[in-house]
């Protein structure tokens, strides 16, 4: 298990969370995730295994569709940084992007098919 940090690009957002070594992550081709192109965590995690800490009010939420995923974002560099994920509500997936010390452009991934839900 290792602890890891993450951030949104400015900062005012800040995660950390314990998990196995990350050495894959997830897309999907939905409709939002396709233009955010994030590579996503496979795993996810319980409300309490995510601590999230924000400056002032920099953390925003947008739903679409049937309203059950809620993406999070920081509203100041406009950066994901994760969300609440439609195959288990309350539970989050992560931006790998936002994590320190991982390469997320070289991990291997699979996808995800949110497009057909
Ligand atoms: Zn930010």
């Amino acid at each position: 298990m290792k602890t890891y940090q993450g951030s949104c690009h400015c900062g005012s957002i800040r995660f950390s969370f314990t998990s196995p070594l990350i050495d894959q992550g997830l897309r999907c081709n939905c409709s939002l995730c396709k233009r955010k192109g994030a590579i996503m965590s496979s795993f996810t995690l319980a409300p309490e295994e995510l601590t999230i800490e924000v400056t002032g009010d920099a953390l925003s939420t947008y739903s679409f569709g049937k309203d059950i995923a809620e993406h999070n974002f920081c509203n100041q560099c406009g950066i994901y940084t994760f969300h609440s994920t439609l195959r288990k509500p309350g539970h989050y997936r992560v931006n790998l992007g936002c994590v320190d010390d991982i390469n997320s452009a070289q991990l291997p991934f699979e996808v995800f098919d949110g497009a057909s839900l």
